[in-house]
C-alpha cells in the first residue's frame, strides 16, 4: 500500500519516467522512427486521445514529464505546454471563443491581456467586457452569448480576490467555462481546479522555473476544456523545447522550499515597510486590511514573494524613482518568480478599465526574492533617505 504524501514530496518524483534515472534525460528531438507503417499508422489514429510519442512538436519525453508534473500541481486531466504565459493566455481565448460570443475578464487581468482583447478579439469578433477583480456584479453580466469567464485570482497589482466557487457555480449554471489565470498561486499557493475552475494558466516563466532564465507557459484543465485547447495548441503549432522542458521541471523540484523562503521574506520585509511613515499601505492578501483578505484565508495556502506599496502623496513620483534607482539589491526588471527581488512603478490608471481605485500617492511593486531579508531591509533604509517630502499636499502623518 502506497501512502498519501503531501504535494511537496510528490513533487520531487512527479512525472519522472522509468528510465533509471532520477532526471528525465533531455530529449531533443523532431523525428521519431516507427517500427513499421501499422506502428506509424496507428499511432496517429491514438494520438489524439492517448498520450503518444510521434513527432517532436507533439511532445517527448522531456515535455511529458513536465506535463505530469504539472498535472500534480494543479490536478488537472491533461496539460499543454506553450512557449511563454501570455501564448498560454492567447491561445486558450482563442480556443475557446468565436465570433459572436461575449467573453467577461476581470479588470485586474495580466496587463498585455487587455492589449490582446483589443487587437485580437474584437478582430475574431468577440465581444469582451472586463468586470470588477472581486466578482461582483458578475451575474447582472452573463448573457446567453457568455461562453467563458477568464480570472485572474489574486489580481494583478492589487490582488483582489475573487469567490472562485460561486463563479465556478454560475459559470456552470450559464453553461460556460471559468479559466484563471493562476501564476500567482503557481500549483502550491491556490487551486483553481479544486475551487471549480475549467481550466488554470500558468506562466511558468514565474516561480515554476524560478530562476529567471527560462520562459514558458502552460494549461492545466479538466477534461470538458482539453479537446478545444488541445486543437487549438496543435492547429497554432505550440510546442515547447526539451532543454526548456527540463529547465522548468528542475525548478519545479524546489518549488516548494523557495516558496516557504518568498514567504519568510515577505514576512520581514512588509512589517518593517509598515512601520516606515513613507509609506500609505501595503497591498497584499495576507494583510488583515485587504478587502479579499478573508478569501485569501480560506482559498489560499500562504503567500508569495510579490505586493505592492503605495507611498504617501507627499512623495512625488520622480523622488520615489530616485529611491529605486538607489536600490543596490532589487533589480528594475519585468516578471517576478525568479530568486532575486525586483522593482516596477505601478500605474493603476491604465492598468483598469473600470474600477477608479481609492489610491493617491505612487504605488510600487515588489518582488522579495531569496536574499537575506535582513539585508533588503537595509537596502530599502538606505534607498529610502531619496524620498523627498516635496508635493504640496496637506501630511498626514
Ligand atoms: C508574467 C505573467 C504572464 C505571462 O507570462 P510570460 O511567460 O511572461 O509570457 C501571465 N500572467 C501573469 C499573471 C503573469 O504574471
Amino acid at each position: 500500500m502506497t501512502r498519501q504524501h503531501s504535494q511537496a514530496t510528490r513533487l520531487l518524483t512527479a512525472g519522472r519516467q522509468k528510465t533509471g534515472w532520477v532526471n528525465t534525460p533531455v530529449t531533443r528531438a523532431s523525428t521519431y522512427l516507427f517500427d513499421s507503417v501499422e506502428h506509424w499508422r496507428s499511432t496517429r489514429q491514438r494520438r489524439e486521445e492517448e498520450r503518444l510519442v510521434s513527432y517532436g512538436a507533439r511532445g517527448t519525453d522531456s515535455t511529458h514529464a513536465l506535463e505530469d508534473a504539472l498535472i500534480e500541481l494543479e490536478g488537472g486531466h491533461r496539460a499543454q505546454l506553450f512557449p511563454t504565459g501570455h501564448a498560454a493566455i492567447a491561445i486558450t481565448l482563442t480556443a475557446l471563443l468565436k465570433p459572436g460570443d461575449h467573453v467577461l475578464i476581470t479588470d485586474a487581468v495580466y496587463e498585455p491581456v487587455r492589449r490582446f482583447c483589443t487587437d485580437h478579439l474584437q478582430r475574431m469578433g468577440v465581444d469582451y467586457e472586463f468586470y470588477p477583480p472581486d466578482g461582483t456584479g458578475l451575474e447582472q453580466r452573463m448573457r446567453s452569448s457568455t461562453r467563458l469567464i477568464y480570472a485572474e485570482c489574486p489580481g494583478s497589482l492589487t490582488y483582489d480576490m475573487m469567490d472562485l466557487p460561486a463563479v465556478a457555480a454560475l459559470a456552470k449554471k450559464h453553461d460556460c467555462l471559468l479559466a484563471v489565470d493562476s501564476t500567482w498561486g503557481s500549483g502550491v499557493l491556490y487551486h483553481p481546479l479544486d475551487l471549480g475552475a475549467d481550466i488554470s494558466i500558468l506562466a511558468a516563466t514565474k516561480y515554476l522555473g524560478g530562476h529567471s532564465d527560462v520562459m514558458m507557459g502552460a494549461v492545466v484543465c479538466n477534461s470538458t476544456a482539453w479537446p478545444a485547447i488541445q486543437s487549438a495548441s496543435i492547429g497554432f503549432g505550440q510546442t515547447v523545447g526539451a532543454d526548456d522542458a527540463w529547465l522548468v521541471l528542475r525548478g519545479i523540484r524546489s518549488l516548494h522550499a523557495r516558496m516557504a523562503m518568498h514567504q519568510n521574506g515577505v514576512e520581514a520585509v512588509i512589517p518593517w515597510l509598515q512601520s516606515r511613515p513613507e509609506v500609505a499601505r501595503v497591498i497584499s492578501p495576507a494583510l488583515p486590511e485587504h478587502p479579499g483578505h478573508l478569501l485569501w484565508k480560506r482559498d489560499c495556502k500562504g503567500t508569495n514573494g510579490l505586493f505592492s506599496v503605495e507611498f504617501e502623496e507627499t512623495f512625488s513620483p520622480d523622488s520615489v524613482e530616485s529611491m529605486m534607482d538607489a536600490l543596490e539589491l532589487f533589480g528594475i526588471g519585468a516578471s517576478w518568480g525568479g530568486f532575486e527581488s525586483l522593482i516596477l512603478p505601478v500605474n493603476l490608471k491604465d492598468a483598469r478599465a473600470l474600477t477608479a481605485y481609492p489610491y493617491k500617492g505612487s504605488v510600487v511593486r515588489l518582488h522579495i526574492g531569496l536574499e537575506d531579508p535582513a539585508d533588503l531591509i537595509a537596502d530599502l533604509e538606505h534607498a529610502f533617505r531619496y524620498l523627498k517630502a516635496d508635493r504640496q499636499v496637506s501630511v498626514s502623518y
